[in-house]
C-alpha cells in the first residue's frame, strides 16, 4: 500500500507558529501523543475535513467496541519499529535511533495505522479527559533544580546550567522563561555551558530550539507569552533562514517530555 504524502517535521512547526491556536488544538484532541504526531495527526484531520478527536489503531478501536467505517483511509503517524539487523525493508524517513546492542534496531517509520474517532461507529461513548499539569511536578520528573537567580544585570531574564535553572524575580514573562531555561536543559544545551538569556541573546539556533518548546508549553497550557514566543521566531525566520527538520523534531520531543513530566500521572512512571 503506498503511502499518504505528509509534511515535515520542519513545515508541520512552521504552520503552528504562523497559526495561533494550532498547538493548542493539536494538544486538545491528541495530548497523550508525541508533540509532533499530534500537529501530524491535526493537519491531517484538517485536510481531510475530519473531526479531530480521540485516535487509535483499527484494534485499538474494536477493544473499546467501536468499528472503524468501512473504506476509511488511516491516519499517518511516526512510530518506532523494530527491525533485525541488516534486514531494513525500506527506506530511511523519520529521525534515525539506535540501540542496536542485540541484533535488532529501532528506527521511526511513517504508518498510516491510526483513525480518529470521527472514523469509527459503535454504541460507546468515548471521552478523552485532558490531562492537568504542574510546574513543580515537571521539574522533580525531569530532575531540573531551581537556584537562586544571582545575575545583577536587570536585562538578563533567566539561565539554565547543568541541570539547574533560574529566573529572575523581575522576569517580564515568568512562566516564558521557565519553560524556555528548562527547554535548555532538555534539549542538551547545557551540558557544556551556562546559557545566560537576556534580551539582546544571540539569534542561535538553540535559542529558537529553546523558545520554541516554551511556545508550545505556553500555547497548550493556556499560560501568557505564547505571542511573544510567536513574534520571536517569526522574526527569527525573516531574519535568519528555516528552522531545520532535526531542530523541529528535537523541540517536538522536548516540549512532549516536557508537557508529559508535568502531567499528574507522570510521577509515578
Ligand atoms: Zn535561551
Amino acid at each position: 500500500m503506498p503511502e499518504l504524502q505528509h509534511a515535515t517535521w520542519g513545515e508541520l512547526l512552521l504552520d503552528a507558529v504562523a497559526k495561533p491556536g494550532r498547538m493548542l488544538e493539536a494538544y486538545t484532541a491528541f495530548h497523550n501523543y508525541s508533540f509532533g504526531n499530534a500537529l501530524l495527526a491535526l493537519e491531517q484531520c484538517v485536510r481531510r475535513s475530519l473531526q479531530p478527536g480521540p485516535l487509535n489503531t483499527y484494534r485499538g478501536w474494536l477493544e473499546r467496541k467501536r468499528q472503524v467505517r468501512k473504506g476509511e483511509k488511516g491516519i499517518t503517524l511516526c512510530m518506532p519499529m523494530r527491525f533485525k539487523r541488516g534486514a531494513q525493508p525500506d527506506s530511511v524517513e523519520g529521525e534515525a535511533t539506535e540501540s542496536d546492542t542485540s541484533q535488532t534496531v529501532y528506527a521511526f517509520r511513517f504508518r498510516a495505522y491510526w483513525f480518529v474517532l470521527a472514523q469509527t461507529e459503535g454504541e460507546e461513548a468515548f471521552v478523552q479527559p485532558i490531562p492537568g499539569f504542574d510546574i513543580d511536578s515537571a521539574l522533580r520528573v525531569l530532575n531540573v533544580t531551581r537556584t537562586p537567580f544571582d545575575e545583577m544585570n536587570g536585562n538578563i531574564q533567566g539561565f539554565a546550567s547543568g541541570r539547574e535553572i533560574a529566573v529572575s524575580p523581575v522576569a517580564a514573562l515568568p512562566h516564558k522563561t521557565t519553560f524556555h531555561e528548562i527547554a535548555h536543559i532538555v534539549l542538551g544545551h547545557t551540558t557544556t555551558e551556562k546559557l545566560v538569556d537576556g534580551e539582546q541573546t544571540a539569534r542561535h539556533i538553540r535559542e529558537v530550539e529553546a523558545e520554541s518548546v516554551a511556545l508550545i508549553c505556553c500555547e497548550t497550557l493556556g499560560l501568557d507569552g505564547a505571542e511573544f514566543c510567536r513574534g520571536y521566531i517569526q522574526h527569527w525566520l525573516k531574519t535568519e533562514k528555516e528552522i531545520p527538520n532535526h531542530s523541529a523534531a528535537r523541540i517536538f520531543a522536548a516540549a512532549t517530555s516536557i508537557l508529559k513530566a508535568g502531567a499528574p500521572t507522570a510521577g509515578g512512571q
